[in-house]
């Protein structure tokens, strides 16, 4: 996708704090952190949503969340972590590229969910 922003954070066109990268997988820090880490794990491939992954992406989709723990532990979470897929309007997704947050800090994270409309 020529205008999409993880597109070109992908082909390095747009600079970012690269966390990881193989032949289908990119992860960069979140460029507004909502936790002391933060980072997202996209596929290089433009997928706009999770709704929109199908069977063909199994492997791909299962690839970045099993690779999510070891990155995390590189990145300073041997505890644990929190993973986040916004998916569409109603998930509030902002970026229409398929990303997978990864969340954590030294201390528990808060709810995981804020009172709807908050
Ligand atoms: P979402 O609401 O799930 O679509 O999340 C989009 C995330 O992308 C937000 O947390 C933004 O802070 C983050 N973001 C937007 N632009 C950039 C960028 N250029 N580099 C890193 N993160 C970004
Ligand atoms: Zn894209």
């Amino acid at each position: 996708m020529d205008n999409c922003i993880f597109c070109k954070i992908a082909r390095g066109e747009i600079p970012s704090k690269k966390v990881y990268e193989d032949a289908d997988i990119f992860a960069f820090h979140d460029i507004n952190p909502q936790a002391p880490v933060h980072f997202m794990m996209i596929p290089k491939r433009h997928i706009p949503t999770l709704a929109d992954a199908t069977m063909d992406d199994a492997g791909l989709l299962g690839r970045m969340l099993a690779l999510s723990g070891r990155l995390a532990r590189e990145q300073g979470l041997p505890e644990g972590y929190r993973t986040i897929i916004n998916t569409g309007r109603i998930g509030r997704q902002e970026v229409m590229h398929l990303h997978l947050h990864v969340l954590g800090g030294p201390e528990p994270l808060g709810r995981m969910m804020p009172k709807p409309g908050a």
